[in-house]
């Protein structure tokens, strides 16, 4: 097999593997994308794929998808269903799937061999107890009563343990370390507990498992992984990690290296609060387009190439910090505005009607003005048009340059039009606009000499489509509410409904079709049942750094 080459490194994760090649600690790169199945992957979790499987990929080596799934009582065959799914729309694949429960068996049999070497001892202490006289960050911890328990003692009870003798919590197999440690995590930490619940995948067939800390160095160690990337919260779990590793005499041992998380300003990813939210149908579920989740990401119609740009922008520290929110949006209306289809849609509809045109007529319309290669389509153009309600005002502000009785503006693509007259409703608002157009003026090819400031985008009313628009806000409000529950910080109308026209084009794209409605933001179009549903992806402006 040729052997792996150092790369150029672009992070402090990519120095330490390329030392370990150079040294020859390892030839070959191999990590893992651990997630626990106890719920759906967030934006937080792309990151994290992001590191896993981009640093293998860019040493040519592998990244498993390892199924942490040492917790059963949380655990779902859904929740590893929708992870898998999530992997791929992000465009990466493992090289193996495993869960920790295919070695349970291997667990069990190393945990034997630490006892039998006097690194293991059964302890009867309760949770309360342990966690009572584990002594705190200044002061050393008291060894329980039961450490010295002898080899043949600790054998019998440890199988005694798994054949299901004792109730939850009664007894507990804990490594034989070092009460005094300035590392808490050292002090006697609980390896195995006795937890009667049925497994997703195992069944009824264990009624004891191995907590994560002493589980996943083992299992990584079993994978082959050479680098184990995790969070920064795992740094002080690191001692016990290669505590695992050592005296159970991996060669090579794994190498756990921790980076931060990411945080992200006015969301939360924790998967407690995500689940209360659908617990509590406050979204429509986990792939709601309000979530971070990366269904949820996926069904609002951000593509997932926007996704990876931006974990590759954000880069990797070992720093925790907060990004600002905006500058995903900023990542997802670069991607967008590069790669999707322009149309035209109204929110807020007012009929605009030329009483000097007649007829119709077919226009040219750049289909995205960003890519030469993209082309045109025709659009209909007719007497009877909507506008924005927006795009008139009855009691023009100074420089409002878009339409005003006696004013001129450009509707998009085709003609100048003037506001000759405006017929109000019953409620005293505009009803209708009454405009005359300048045929010299046609876009593309004006001779008409007028110079309008304002150009307003329209659909044929003729032709037009009803819509529904949806759009969204953050889920939470501001951060000036940081700190406060997050029951109190919800913004219960983060969801927002029109009835909308729209061109006909929509009707006929794809369902999941990424737009730029002009002058409006970016939507996804679908539809539920026959009607046209257009969803909002990202607005066209950074409404965060507006405010
Ligand atoms: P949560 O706290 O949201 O439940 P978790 O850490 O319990 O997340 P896991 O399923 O254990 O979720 O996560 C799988 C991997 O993803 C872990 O290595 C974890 O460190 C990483 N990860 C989770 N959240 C983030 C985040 N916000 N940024 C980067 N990596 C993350
Ligand atoms: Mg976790």
């Amino acid at each position: 097999m040729e052997e792996t080459k150092t790369v150029e490194a672009s992070n402090f994760i990519e120095q330490f593997i390329n030392e370990d090649l150079e040294n020859g600690k390892v030839t070959s790169i191999q990590t893992r994308f651990p997630p626990e199945p106890n719920g759906y992957l967030h934006i937080g979790h792309a990151k994290s794929m992001y590191v896993n499987f981009g640093t293998a990929l860019k040493y040519g080596g592998k990244c498993n998808l390892f199924f942490d799934d040492t917790n059963p009582s949380k655990e779902k065959t859904e929740f590893v269903d929708a992870i898998r799914a999530d992997i791929h729309w992000l465009g990466y694949e493992w090289a193996r799937e495993c869960y920790a429960s295919d070695f349970f068996e291997t667990i069990y049999e190393f945990a034997l061999k630490l006892i039998r070497e006097g690194k293991a001892f059964v302890c009867d202490l309760s949770a309360e107890e342990i966690k009572n006289t584990r002594g705190t960050l200044t002061e050393p911890g008291t060894e329980s009563p039961y450490r010295n328990r002898s080899v043949k003692e600790n054998l019998k009870l440890f199988q005694e343990m798994r054949e299901g003798k004792y109730a939850d919590g009664e007894k507990c197999l804990r490594a034989k370390i070092d009460m005094a440690s300035p590392n808490v995590n050292l002090r006697d930490p609980v390896i195995y507990r006795i937890l009667h619940a049925t497994h997703h995948r195992t069944g009824d067939q264990w009624c004891i498992y191995p907590m994560y800390d002493y589980a996943h160095p083992i299992c990584d160690y079993m994978q082959g992984v050479t680098h184990s990337l995790c969070t920064l919260e795992f740094e002080d779990h690191r001692p016990l990690y290669d505590w695992v590793g050592i005296t159970l005499g991996f060669d090579p041992k794994p190498r756990q290296i921790e980076f931060a998380r990411l945080n992200l300003t006015n969301t939360v990813m924790s998967k407690r609060y995500l689940k209360k939210l659908v617990e509590e149908k406050l979204v429509h579920g986990w792939d709601d387009p309000r979530m971070p989740t990366l269904a949820g990401i996926r069904n609002r119609g951000v593509p997932a190439e926007a996704v990876r740009d931006f974990c590759s922008r954000i880069g990797v520290a070992k720093a925790n910090s907060e990004c600002e929110y905006s500058y995903f949006e900023a990542c997802i209306r670069e991607y967008l505005n590069a790669h999707a289809e322009r149309a035209m849609a109204v929110i807020a509809p007012l009929k605009l009607t030329i009483v000097n045109y007649e007829g119709s007529e077919e226009l040219d319309f750049e289909i995205n003005q960003t890519d030469e290669n993209a082309g045109t389509r025709k659009v209909t153009f007719g007497k009877h048009l909507y506008i924005e309600k927006s795009d008139f005002s009855l009691n023009p502000p100074p420089k409002y340059f878009r339409l005003k009785k006696d004013g001129y503006v450009r509707l998009k693509n085709a003609y100048i039009v003037k506001c000759e007259d405006v017929v109000l409703g019953e409620d005293g608002e505009p009803a209708e606009v009454l405009c005359s157009y300048v045929p010299e003026s046609h876009s593309g090819n004006d001779t008409s000499g007028i110079k309008v400031k304002g150009v307003i985008h329209w659909v044929n009313a003729d032709t037009a489509v009803d819509a529904e628009v949806r759009q969204y806000e953050s889920l939470l409000l501001d951060a000036e509410y940081a700190g406060q529950d997050f029951s109190e910080r919800m913004n219960r109308e983060s969801e927002k409904i029109f009835e909308a026209k729209a061109e006909p084009y929509l009707m006929q794209a794809a369902d999941g079709t990424a737009f730029q409605l002009m002058r409006t933001g970016y939507y996804k179009k679908c539809r539920e049942g026959e009607k046209l549903i257009l969803s909002e992806i990202v607005s066209l402006k950074d409404n965060f750094n507006k405010k």
